[in-house]
């Protein structure tokens, strides 16, 4: 039998990194272009929920290892181990209710599970062999040729692809050659918040919010603003993130923009004393931009498909963008190793079966994780500050998205594929 078609991934990000160590594991032909000359330290955290993790064994068996190796619990806390199993617990930051719990929202059976996002890729680029890995490449253009992909790289170098996959995040330069008229009207937008983002070490939280607030999972409710907070790196460390509703659109050409410490001040006015608490210990008050991905018709064309971000990248308000990534590619993996998937036609195949089972699922996810702001900042209609109605929907929005059989995802695409391949 011909060896498999040789895989060209271009982005080395979560979902770049998870798929070439699923499909290395799986014996398939795998090479990855990255446009960063190595990982650079990325302090800020990342959570992911429970559907991600159990969909990181059937990648790769080491991934949930590293992911297990690296994360904080709240048994990393001690004294706080009654919250093993929560994921945040929600409480009120301004009005007559402020300090008040309004919820422990649970994530069974793991419970928050945060790490630094620099430490999980330096550790998934440990499972692909170093020659697979061309660091310091962007990718510039792509053109299907001759039976071909051609990609051509900003430093001039010009590779001839069998076929690719685009892993290279929001602004997906794969996505905008894939499908080019289309990408001109779903460009990613503004999301209409913005956020401060720190990184505190654990002894300064402690300091600002006192001591339970510093190491349980908290996200604190306010009007038109809302914050989080949860411990990494074995709890030494502390994740911050404060996002703010605004009207006015993003005016700047960067996403991140620097800011002054009264334009943190003014955003969290109406915000009780923790989050003023928080804001006094933000070392840095620049504003970073969310931007989300508006859906698009298909995650595959011919010989080119895009996973993670590059496909449907979500503002980060459900803590599930990289959890999506980390869905495609389990499937991705899984069908491209099928053993009846062997010529780059059934490779077109298997793609088109990935889209249609991805895509409804990541794009509600986007949909939804936008909502999610609007529900934390008590503005979402027909919810608004209402505690029962505020539990219910947060309850049933997480339920649909980590009570996925993450095994029957993979079985649904792959019936979808052999029908597929049963048309010659
Ligand atoms: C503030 C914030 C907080 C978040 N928190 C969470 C969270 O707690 N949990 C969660 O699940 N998700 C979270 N997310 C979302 C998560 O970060 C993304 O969904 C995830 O990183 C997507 O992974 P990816 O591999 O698809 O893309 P990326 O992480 O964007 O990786 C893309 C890679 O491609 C490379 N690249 C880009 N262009 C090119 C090119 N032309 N050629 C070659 N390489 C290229 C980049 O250098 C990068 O390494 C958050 C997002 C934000 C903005």
């Amino acid at each position: 039998m011909s060896p498999k078609p040789t895989i060209t991934i271009i982005g080395g990000g979560i979902g770049g990194l998870t798929l070439a160590a699923g499909l290395h594991l799986r014996k398939i032909p795998v090479q990855i272009y990255e446009a960063a000359q190595s990982f650079k330290e990325i302090g800020l955290g990342i959570s992911l929920g429970p559907a991600a993790y159990r969909a990181m064994p059937l990648v790769h068996p080491a991934i949930q290892q590293i992911y297990d190796s690296l994360i904080t619990t709240h048994a990393d806390s001690p004294g706080y181990e009654e919250y093993l199993q929560t994921w945040f617990e929600l409480i009120w930051a301004t009005g007559p209710q402020e300090g008040n719990v309004l919820m422990n929202l649970k994530a069974l059976p793991s419970g928050q599970t945060a790490l630094r996002r620099a430490d999980f890729l330096n550790a998934l680029v440990d499972l692909i062999p170093s020659d697979i890995v061309h660091f310091g490449k962007r990718l510039n253009t792509l053109v299907e040729h001759d039976g071909r992909v051609v990609l051509g790289f900003e430093d001039g170098e010009v590779v001839d692809a069998d076929v690719v996959i685009g892993c290279d995040g929001i602004r997906s330069r794969v996505k905008e050659c894939m499908i080019p008229v289309e990408s001109l009207r779903t460009k990613p937008v503004y999301s209409g918040m913005y956020g401060y983002r720190a990184v505190l070490e654990m002894g300064d939280m402690v300091k600002a919010v006192g001591e339970k607030r510093a190491h349980v999972a908290t996200i604190y409710l306010g009007r038109g603003v809302y914050a989080l907070s949860y411990p990494i790196v074995r709890a030494r460390l502390v994740n911050i993130g404060i996002y703010v509703l605004s009207s006015r659109p993003w005016e700047y050409d960067s996403w991140v923009r620097p800011a002054r410490r009264e334009d943190m001040e003014r955003d969290t006015k109406d915000m009780g004393r923790y989050v003023k608490a928080l804001v006094e210990h933000m070392p840095d008050p620049s504003q970073w931009a969310i931007f989300e991905h508006p859906h698009i018709s298909t995650y595959a064309r011919s010989r080119v498909a895009i996973l993670g971000d590059a496909a449907h990248a979500s503002t980060p308000h459900q803590g599930a963008g990289a959890g999506q990534a980390i869905e495609d590619a389990h499937v991705l993996a899984e069908l491209l190793s099928d053993s009846r998937v062997g010529s780059v036609d059934d490779v077109v195949k298997a793609f088109k079966a990935y889209d249609e089972i991805r895509r409804p699922r990541s794009q509600r996810v986007v949909t939804s994780s936008k909502e999610n702001a609007d529900i934390l900042c008590s503005c979402f209609d027909g919810v608004r500050d209402d505690p029962v109605k505020l539990r219910e929907t947060l309850d049933r929005r997480l339920k649909w998205l980590w009570d996925l059989d993450v095994q029957d995802q993979v079985e649904r695409a792959r019936e979808k594929m052999v029908e597929y391949l049963e048309i010659r």
